[in-house]
């Protein structure tokens, strides 16, 4: 566990007596701090995703009808969206709980750690090449654990973010930047304001989606991207980028394909490949 993480779980854990979801003052969990033990032990948390894919927890049709080439390796999400976790974004992203913030940090950490477990028993330089699993990781350094290289926030629109005074992507994939080491550039702008996607059928979503996402044209991001490259060796180097796009939702992946497809195209301008993953706070 990174330092930061053992900080942030000493201070939730010493800071907070009243539970963070429910409100009440009773026994305060010690793996997930400020949550009291009977709200942790209802969280339905994805430790084993069903769809490799997208992480479902459930069958996915939708992963094994669909013949189109999908952007990403694959999606990993902290928790299943039931309307207990609906209700807990609802008071951090709409009424503005920002005391859920680490809560939601340090779940989307779980996942970091899945992701991390199964893509840590591959070889850093890609190839599928399966080691013996008696070969002990630490004996080879290609086969350390993997570690994303950068984390990539989904954008909010300029009227969502006034709306809400924040974008809570941002604050999910700083949070995940401070636990891991890994750091975060915001690399993407949204374009156009996409509506209340809930109501679209898939077909609608994704034709919406289409365009939705631009490189961000601030030149302070466009130069701390360059010099990244630079510093990590990784734009002239054989190894792909291993990037995560980092968002709270994931619906139908229409955002975070055409996320994908953005960064992907930007890589391919700069001389580079990326392998592109996403975290999600939650799965629907
Ligand atoms: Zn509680
Ligand atoms: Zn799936």
């Amino acid at each position: 566990m990174s330092r930061w993480l053992k900080i942030t779980h000493s201070l939730l854990a010493s800071s907070v007596s009243d539970c963070l979801i429910c409100g009440k003052k009773s026994g305060i969990s010690s793996e997930l701090p400020g949550v009291c033990k009977s709200c942790q032990t209802s969280i339905p948390w994805i430790r084993h995703p069903r769809c490799p894919k997208c992480g479902r927890h459930v069958g996915c049709p939708d992963c094994s009808r669909s013949s189109d080439p999908v952007p990403i390796v694959c999606n990993r999400s902290a928790v299943a969206y039931t309307s207990g976790m609906r209700e807990v974004l609802g008071q951090y992203k709409y009424r503005g709980n920002e005391r859920l913030a680490p809560v939601l940090g340090l779940m989307l950490d779980q996942a970091y750690s899945i992701l991390q477990s199964e893509r840590g028993q591959m070889p850093r330089d890609g190839g599928s090449k399966q080691l013996h699993p008696l070969i002990p990781a630490f004996k080879s350094k290609r086969n350390r654990l993997w570690q994303a290289d950068l984390l990539v926030p989904v954008p909010v629109s300029d009227s969502r973010f006034a709306e809400r005074g924040f974008n809570q992507a941002e604050r999910l994939a700083d949070f995940l930047s401070r636990c891991r080491g890994v750091p975060q550039l915001p690399l993407l702008v949204r374009t156009h304001h996409t509506g209340k996607q809930s109501f679209k059928s898939r077909a609608e979503r994704l034709a919406d989606m289409k365009h939705a996402f631009a490189v961000n044209p601030d030149p302070a991001v466009g130069s701390q991207f360059a010099h990244w490259l630079e510093s990590s060796g990784q734009g002239r180097g054989a190894l792909p980028l291993q990037i995560i796009i980092v968002d709270d939702i994931y619906t139908t992946g229409s955002t975070i394909r055409a996320c994908a497809e953005t960064i992907t195209l930007l890589a391919a301008s700069l001389g580079c490949t990326a392998e592109i993953y996403s975290l999600t706070w939650a799965r629907s």
